[in-house]
């Protein structure tokens, strides 16, 4: 029996891990973690029977326990109560399905607590791989890629030396805007940037796709997760998302992962590695797709990728400074108060008036934070 617990169970990477865990009778879940969807909560509560379930705010959770009083659970709140789930002592792996810096801290106590840790919260990376990586070697705890991209890269290194790699293809569908102009970029309301054409997301991973911004997150995860420079990391444009990425060998080998669009497949990978396991998903039929194809984005448009790849040079506090300033632009960009390229101005404006701390500590990259936040307002 393998047990798990997960930081942000009620999104969309929490509910398709849970998904998972009703597929297998060998996986249990003992911690749930979510933010303010308390019936949701309650709902898997019921489900899957935990024994400690979070909530962020301690009004919500006081709401949740009167809830769920005729069952066995502790109801807890707060950064303490995230890092209570992450850290459950039944448990050997988390999954950091939590959107945002927020899951830093547990992250790093979750790795403190020798868990292996099942990442899709790639924000983790972006602003602290320098700390997180070096930790979970020095603790001998795994790092999962969750994110189909960097699971795709992962499952082309199996039985590979890292030291052969020559180049990363990191595939990108160019979201749900591609080929816009920038004069028809200006029209763009949250509600076409959420029209994925093939993956289905959370909220704020959507815009990100729409902008390349998370392109370029995922550029600095997969610099972190495989230890390559970021010039060897390639974005190419693939809109049919079937190639989920790829690695290239210095023999001019590429190996790459193909599939259909559905993150319960790298989720599920990452919850049984080194094991594959029998899923129940569609499969892909080469056929009838015919063509798969292949462009390079267009960076001077989408400029989101561009502003990723200067922070990445900059180092230090600059990550967390793209990509805090990207988490404040893409909030007001879905509650219509910025229109949608003001999202890399406000970027681009909070990078200028940074100069970035080099080897950041916790600290400094929460205060980075908090100070991107503070001056957008
Ligand atoms: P969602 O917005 O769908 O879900 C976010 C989850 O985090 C929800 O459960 C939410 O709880 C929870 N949460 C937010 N704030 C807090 C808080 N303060 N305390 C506790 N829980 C909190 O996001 P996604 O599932 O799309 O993405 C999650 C992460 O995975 C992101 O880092 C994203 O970049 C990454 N990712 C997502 C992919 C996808 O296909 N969706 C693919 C690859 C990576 P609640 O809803 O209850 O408020």
């Amino acid at each position: 029996m393998k047990k798990i617990s997960i930081l942000g169970s009620t999104g969309s990477i929490g509910t398709q891990t849970l998904e998972v865990v009703r597929n297998h009778q060998d996986l249990r879940v003992t911690a749930l973690a979510a933010g303010r969807n308390v019936r949701m909560l309650e709902a898997q509560i019921r489900e899957f029977r935990p024994h400690t379930a979070a909530l962020w705010d301690e009004k919500d959770a006081q709401d949740l326990r009167v809830r769920v009083q005729d069952l066995d659970v502790e109801v807890v709140s707060g950064m303490d109560g995230l890092i209570r789930v992450c850290t459950d002592p039944e448990s050997s792996m988390t999954v950091t399905a939590i959107v945002g810096m927020i899951g830093i801290l547990p992250t790093i106590e979750a790795i403190r607590a020798g868990k292996d840790i099942a990442l899709a919260n790639k924000e983790t990376l972006v602003t602290a791989g320098h700390l997180i990586m070096p930790m979970a070697e020095e603790y001998g705890v795994k790092i999962l890629p969750v994110d189909s991209e960097h699971s795709a890269i992962f499952q082309s290194l199996n039985g590979e030396k890292r030291s052969r790699i020559e180049k990363i293809l990191l595939t990108c569908s160019g979201g749900p805007l591609r080929g816009y102009t920038a004069s028809q970029l200006e029209d763009v309301t949250p509600e076409i940037a959420l029209r994925h054409p093939n993956w289905s997301m959370g909220r704020k991973i959507t815009i990100d796709s729409a902008t390349l911004v998370n392109k370029g997150l995922e550029v600095m995860e997969a610099r972190w997760l495989f230890g390559v420079d970021a010039d060897r990391i390639r974005v190419l444009v693939h809109p049919q998302s079937i190639l989920h990425s790829a690695v290239q060998f210095e023999d001019g080998a590429v190996i790459g992962q193909m599939g259909v669009p559905d993150m319960k497949l790298p989720i599920q990978y990452a919850l049984f590695w080194p094991d594959r396991r029998w899923m129940d998903t569609k499969r892909l039929d080469l056929a009838s797709i015919g063509a798969l194809t292949f462009e390079e984005p267009d960076t001077e448009t989408f400029r989101g990728l561009a502003l990723a790849y200067r922070a990445m040079r900059q180092g230090g506090t600059m990550p967390t400074v793209f990509n805090a300033a990207n988490e404040c632009a893409v909030a007001k960009f879905l509650n219509h108060e910025i229109g949608f390229t003001r999202i890399w101005q406000i970027i681009e404006e909070s990078m200028d008036a940074h100069t970035p701390a080099a080897d950041p500590s916790v600290e400094e990259i929460l205060e980075a934070e908090r100070q991107t936040r503070g001056r957008i307002g």
